[in-house]
């Protein structure tokens, strides 16, 4: 339960706190907006000057903060990475406290109807930090806006009056006021963290237990498939050495054959060839299916690609194929070598099985975005029928037109290279228009090389 509520916590606060960062953007932009438009629409009386300061100041912060971000995403996973971010939250919101407060002070104090949206600050208090710094974040909301009443009202601090909003003398010389509204906000700022609280614990309790449904499922998915392996392993070794046997009688080796029997036993070769061919896609399958972690290494995708290309330029040769690349620029991944080979394997063997001679190929790589490198093989092929499309990259599944095409075929080439990528937490997908050509997609996360 540990590690799955570290999961929950984690994955929710990461989430929360990119969520937090990208909101400050449109807040200062809608702040700016509502300072221009009181004053110059409504025409009650601001101080532009503190007003777009505090603007300015919040547009700072908040780079800052994105920066910070940016960095302790680096570290996820890290014992260090939840403290970490748990201060830059508490830190993040209660510098979102003083800088509203800053605003009611320069903005008519605790006659501004602005001082509710305190209640904004607690819900995502609520929802991003634990129970009791939410009711901190709530006490320290509730301080400042004291501190405004008592400070403005006593003369320490300048009361900047919303000349053209309400009366003048409405707040500063009627203290009665200014108490009901410290306690009506007060009161509803608690309230405010209570509710929420109680919401989001109940919504974090359905979470967690559904996240551990789904890792207890996940668990047993690797036993099966850790049976599955161990299975297609043993009658791997008994297919090859049936294979092995029937190829030294073939050879002659054992003596003469007649014609009949020699037909029988090359059908009988043939057939173990296509059986070890299809327990190996099923111990490959398994394999990655059992495995929880793989080993890793940062390659450069142009130079495995280049690799993979010249190993497969006889095969299509052969059928009268051109097969060319398009890959200018070195993009680093953090991959599992073997898989990605694998991977990339299948898919370039698909689309020179699935083309006929004199077909084209292509395999090309791109930028898909900052963090993400997107990879397509493309072939002038049979295609695969619309209605069918979805469903290839199931297990054992082969279109009704690719059956009739190649006979031999497991199915379970795209199973593993859908399994493949992601692992690697990258996604694959293809496009098709029959009789014309197919294309498939994959993504995987650059490397970070900083
Ligand atoms: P197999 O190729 O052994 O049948 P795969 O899992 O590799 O199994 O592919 C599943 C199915 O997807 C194929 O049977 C075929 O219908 C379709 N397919 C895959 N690649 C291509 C391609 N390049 N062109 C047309 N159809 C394809």
């Amino acid at each position: 339960m540990g590690r799955i509520k570290k999961i929950v916590l984690e994955r929710e606060l990461d989430e929360r706190l990119r969520w937090l960062i990208s909101i400050r953007w449109f807040a200062a932009t809608g702040v700016f907006f509502v300072i221009l438009g009181t004053r110059y629409l409504l025409k009650i009386h601001l101080e532009l000057l503190p007003l777009f300061a505090g603007t300015l100041a919040l547009l700072i912060y908040n780079t800052v903060f994105y920066y910070i971000n940016r960095r302790l995403i680096l570290r996820r996973g890290q014992d260090s990475w939840f403290p970490m971010a748990t201060r830059s939250a508490n830190l993040q919101i209660s510098i979102d406290l003083f800088l509203l407060a800053y605003f009611i002070h320069f903005a008519g104090g605790l006659e501004n109807p602005f001082i509710f949206y305190f209640i904004f600050h607690m819900v995502i208090a609520s929802m991003l930090l634990s129970n009791t710094a939410a009711y901190f974040q709530a006490s320290l909301a509730v301080l400042l806006l004291t501190g405004i009443g008592v400070l403005e009202c006593t003369g320490v601090l300048m009361h900047h009056h919303l000349e053209g909003f309400i009366p003048h003398t409405s707040c500063l010389v009627n203290p009665t006021y200014n108490i009901g509204v410290l306690i009506i906000a007060s009161s509803t700022l608690y309230i405010t963290v209570f509710l929420t609280t109680t919401i989001v614990n109940r919504l974090r309790k359905g979470e967690r237990s559904i996240l551990l449904a789904t890792e207890r499922l996940a668990q047993q998915d690797r036993t099966k498939s850790e049976y599955v392996k161990k299975v297609s392993h043993d009658i791997q070794s008994s297919l090859s050495t049936i294979q092995t046997c029937l190829q030294v009688v073939l050879d002659g080796t054992t003596g003469n054959i007649p014609d009949k029997s020699r037909e029988m036993i090359a059908r009988a070769e043939k057939r173990s060839e296509l059986l070890i061919k299809f327990v190996k896609d099923l111990l490959n399958l398994s394999s990655i299916r059992a495995r929880s972690k793989m080993d890793m290494q940062v390659i450069s995708l142009k130079n495995t690609l280049e690799r993979l290309v010249d190993q497969n330029l006889i095969l299509a040769r052969e059928k009268n194929q051109s097969i060319s690349m398009h890959i200018n620029q070195h993009h680093w991944v953090r991959v599992n070598t073997f898989a990605i080979e694998e991977l990339v394997m299948n898919l370039i063997a698909n689309a020179i099985r699935y083309t006929p001679p004199g077909g084209r190929i292509t395999v090309q790589t791109e930028s898909n975005n900052d963090s993400e490198v997107l990879v397509s093989v493309a072939d002038t092929g049979i295609g695969i029928p619309e209605k069918e499309l979805p469903n290839i990259f199931q297990d054992f599944y082969r279109a009704k037109n690719a059956r009739t095409t190649e006979k031999s075929g497991t199915g379970l080439g795209l199973s593993i290279a859908k399994q493949i990528v992601e692992s690697h937490h990258g996604r694959i997908w293809a496009e098709s228009r029959l009789g014309q050509g197919s294309t498939f997609y994959f993504t995987l996360p650059k490397a970070q090389t900083n």
